[in-house]
């Protein structure tokens, strides 16, 4: 069914697009494992716990895993006759991590909302996201996708978890982002929202693109490493019972289910009138929680639910930033982490420069609770490194993800930091909190390869892939604006 399909999309937005891509076969290598390289003379940062910062340190890679750290004289003599890149006493550490994010919201920047601003959140939807989501078909899913990795790479993010919908270009979808993921050489978790917004038939296309997308990555169809799956779902109070049911009934073995939960109090209210119970319950009612599924928001959740995703070891991914934007409300997240929730950190498609995301919630909190306190670095760093680690190393369980130690993947950047006072395990928090910022990371690598050196990407030409997507985006807003102009 995809194979053919997206076949002959592929044959169409390749021969569109062809002349953007160059030195595919850099990303596309079937594999390197043997391929060996020094990263000499980097502060490293390896995120244990405890952390540790290792200076005048090297690594070896071998294929897409770290092999060995140590001092890097030690490391020279021991692998005299392997490639040396040095670092050039810069900080080394991995890659962020993001927990929540939407690629398809890429061409909604800068984009007019005809008539007056939404007021309030059921709004943004309606008049932004849903007839936005409408207009994307499959070149503009692709480029959308690209945009979005590209800045990903520059911004030093190297697995992203992504939540998509296109309800009129259902089928394929999760293989056209795959097919962009590939191509970036990052690392990504992607799932299709399902939702009966549009439709009952739509939303058996979205159950069955998720169904279909898993099991493909158990085949040779796709075989990359860094490519895995959920189910998505939209959020409570864009799905029937019945639609849940299907959802839990058709969900391959093991696989979780990634949605929005109590993103607003619109979600509350519906949750209650459709079923009785608040959105945690229903979910949990309904076979969605559990140590494989993430909960994206939980802003208006009570006690009782809060103990729910504790008691069924849910993820719960935050994101300051989009709960500002949309005037949704501040999660409670002290008390979420009070109660030991797995509380991870995401940007909803905002920009992939996560050190922005940390900044925002080491501030929010403080502002909202009138109390300094809230939200400390340490806070910050349970969420946004340890559990972001955790989350991504269940999808891609060969090897730890988030830290530099042997026998982890090689995801990892350079950040090129002038630090004004010392820096230690113990001050690192506020280091990045203050100072570091995405312009200082020169080089990003994810699985062993060079996605990024010295500032210049690697097998993307980044010019004439936003030059496609500014021309794409101007048919993409069309057809947005053209849902108001048809509803008169
Ligand atoms: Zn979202």
């Amino acid at each position: 069914m995809f194979n053919m399909r997206s076949l002959v999309i592929f044959t169409i937005n390749h021969a569109a697009i062809s002349n953007i891509l160059i030195s595919i076969n850099f990303i596309s290598q079937i594999s390197h494992k043997n391929k060996l390289m020094l990263i000499t003379n980097a502060k490293v940062i390896t995120w244990e716990k405890p952390n540790k910062i290792l200076t005048d340190h090297a690594l070896l890679i071998q294929g897409e895993i770290i092999k060995d750290i140590g001092p890097s004289t030690t490391l020279l003599n021991r692998y005299p006759n392997e490639e040396i890149v040095d670092a050039g006493n810069q900080f080394a550490l991995p890659g962020n991590i993001c927990a929540h994010t939407h690629f398809y919201g890429a061409f909604s920047r800068g984009l007019a909302i005809p008539g007056d601003a939404p007021k309030n959140f059921s709004e943004i939807l309606n008049k932004l996201w849903w007839p936005l989501d409408k207009a994307l078909l499959d070149e503009d899913i692709y480029l959308s996708s690209l945009v979005c990795l590209i800045d990903a790479i520059r911004h030093g993010t190297t697995t992203l978890f992504d939540h998509h919908s296109s309800p009129n270009a259902v089928t394929g979808s999760l293989d056209i982002i795959a097919e962009a993921v590939e191509q970036s050489g990052l690392r990504s978790v992607l799932s299709y929202e399902v939702s009966d917004r549009n439709g009952k038939e739509n939303a058996i296309d979205g159950i069955q693109e998720n169904v279909r997308f898993i099991k493909s990555l158990n085949t040779s169809v796709r075989k990359s490493s860094r490519i895995s799956g959920m189910f998505g779902l939209h959020a409570s109070l864009t799905l029937s019972d019945e639609t849940l049911e299907s959802c839990l009934g058709n969900k391959p073995t093991g696989a979780g289910f990634h949605i929005h939960a109590a993103e607003a109090p619109i979600d509350q209210a519906n949750s209650l009138e459709r079923s009785g119970f608040r959105v945690i319950e229903r979910l949990n009612k309904h076979g969605i929680l559990g140590p494989a599924s993430i909960t994206a928001h939980a802003v208006h959740v009570d006690s009782r639910e809060i103990e729910l995703l504790k008691a069924t070891g849910t993820w719960v991914t935050h994101q300051p930033r989009s709960n500002m934007n949309n005037g949704v409300g501040v999660a409670p997240v002290q008390s979420l982490l009070d109660s030991n929730v797995r509380l991870c950190l995401g940007n909803d498609g905002f920009s992939n420069a996560m050190w922005e995301e940390w900044k925002t919630a080491y501030l929010v909190h403080k502002s909202a609770t009138l109390d300094p306190r809230s939200m400390s670095g340490s806070d910050i760093i349970q969420i946004a490194i340890y559990n972001n680690s955790e989350l991504a190393s269940r999808f891609f369980n060969e090897a730890p993800i988030g830290k530099l130690i042997p026998g982890a993947y090689a995801d990892l950047i350079l950040v090129n930091y002038h630090a004004p006072t010392f820096v230690t395990e113990g001050n690192l928090p506020w280091h990045i909190l203050f100072g570091f910022n995405e312009s200082q990371i020169t080089t990003t690598i994810v699985a062993g390869k060079f996605l990024m050196k010295n500032r210049e990407l690697i097998g993307l030409d980044e010019e004439k892939i936003f030059y496609s997507a500014r021309k794409q985006s101007k048919e993409v807003w069309k057809r947005y604006e053209s849902y108001f102009s048809n509803k008169g």
